[in-house]
């Protein structure tokens, strides 16, 4: 795409875009009395219009039906987590019946390691992207100690080459093959949530599976955001949240996904509960466990069908958007946009007054553009939060901004360019 730094340019590219009627299914927030620009969708994404409506159903439904809530109404609670899995299944590629939504991100983590980290005599440890998210680097670490090992020697990481601030596939697949017969599991990020960086997830696999071990996948900031492929891939399990790009709310609930090959494993374990028991016997209450089919036997308790309900507004809208495919297509433009246009500036201004440290390759990045200021960062994105943009701020010196395809626009995009142009020439 040859883009131009002008208005009429950037009218032009929302004109175009298939997607423009979205963003009036959201509510965005207003910022001095002017609706905000709002490139915080990698945290937390916005509030489906419908959101309040679902939950105000289930509210009426629990008043007027009560217990049979569950049973009846246009979207009886039991079950509910089934009957959106279709939807969400096609965002992260894999089959109906291999996902299934429950709880908390750092929660299935955990519940996922307990099926799927099973260390045994020499092969033990467990290998992450340096600086994980940090509630992954706890769960993997208490994980690892749960099991009576030190994670200074069970958990390996792998780090940049000096100088680079992002990974290289070959570093990474070379590190498994090192570690080829002490390797219990690779659990590595989508995509990283401070450089932005997505990593080459069926490469990973391979060299994984090859190594003799078990690929997990923490998809917080890729789940809505990038395409996935977990079932081709060959993904042995992942999981997500759902309130950064699926838009279901603070908190909102989790999804895994757990391949079909594990389905009926003999060595399979796992932590089960009532809400993963078969449906249609479930309430016979028999002593001895029977699983749902797939990912469903990995619920544990009585879904939280307030937190379904919102999930549903947002999954909703990813199904009329079309799937991924086109979101993509227009994330791949917008951020390559937003690139220009940082660009421009270092030009303007000398080379190094931003370092976009996510990769320059769109097939290796997302929404999100991760910005290294050279000087006076804080005071650059306080002006930008001061004229309406939200982005956020990572210490010392990064300035994280996604542009989300289902509710920004190109002439947005612009926009902040311009801020960032007036914050570069004060600061
Ligand atoms: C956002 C995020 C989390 C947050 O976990 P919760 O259990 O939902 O609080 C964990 N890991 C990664 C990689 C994240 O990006």
């Amino acid at each position: 795409m040859h883009y131009e730094n002008t208005l009429a340019f950037a009218r032009q590219l929302d004109e175009q875009d298939p997607l423009k009627d979205f963003r009036s299914r959201f509510l965005v927030p207003k910022y001095n009395g002017r609706e905000a620009i709002y490139l915080c969708g990698n945290s937390l994404g916005l509030q489906p219009v419908t959101a309040r409506e679902n939950v105000n159903e289930i509210l009426s439904n629990w008043q007027e039906l009560a217990i049979e809530g569950f049973f009846i109404g246009d979207n009886p609670w039991l079950g509910l987590h089934k009957r959106l899995t279709d939807t969400l299944s096609a965002i992260v590629g894999a089959k109906s019946e291999e996902v299934t939504i429950m709880n908390s991100l750092t929660v299935n983590l955990h519940l996922l390691m307990v099926s799927f980290y099973k260390p045994a005599g020499k092969r033990f440890k467990i290998l992450v992207e340096g600086g994980a998210f940090p509630s992954d680097q706890y769960a993997v670490a208490s994980q690892v100690r749960f099991h009576g090992y030190d994670p200074n020697e069970a958990v390996l990481e792998i780090f940049p080459r000096e100088g680079e601030f992002t990974l290289r596939t070959e570093d990474i697949l070379r590190k498994i093959n090192d570690h080829a017969d002490e390797l219990a599991l690779v659990l590595f990020g989508g995509i990283n949530y401070y450089t932005g960086q997505l990593f080459d997830m069926k490469a990973i696999t391979d060299a994984t599976h090859a190594a003799g071990a078990i690929a997990g996948l923490d998809l917080a900031h890729a789940a809505g955001n990038v395409i996935l492929k977990l079932h081709d891939w060959d993904v042995d399990f992942a999981t997500w949240c759902s309130y950064k790009y699926m838009n279901s709310g603070p908190g909102g609930i989790s999804g895994i996904f757990v391949h079909e090959k594990h389905f009926n494993s003999p060595e399979l374990n796992r932590f089960e509960g009532w809400w993963g028991f078969r449906q249609d016997r479930r309430f016979l209450m028999p002593p001895v466990f029977e699983p749902e089919n797939g990912a469903a036997a990995w619920q544990l308790s009585t879904s939280p069908i307030m937190l379904l309900a919102l999930h549903k507004a947002s999954l909703d809208i990813f199904k009329d958007a079309g799937g991924l495919d086109t979101l993509r297509a227009k994330s791949v433009l917008l951020t390559g946009y937003l690139e220009f246009l940082i660009n421009g500036i270092n030009q303007e201004f000398g080379d190094d007054l931003f370092t976009i440290i996510t990769p320059k390759n769109a097939a290796e990045r997302g929404c999100q553009l991760s910005i290294v200021c050279k000087q006076n960062g804080k005071a650059m994105f306080n002006i930008l939060t001061n004229q309406g943009v939200i982005g956020d701020w990572r210490e010392p010196n990064v300035i994280r901004l996604s542009p989300v395809p289902l509710y920004n626009s190109f002439g947005q995009v612009f926009e902040v360019g311009r801020i960032l142009t007036v914050a570069a020439a004060e600061n």
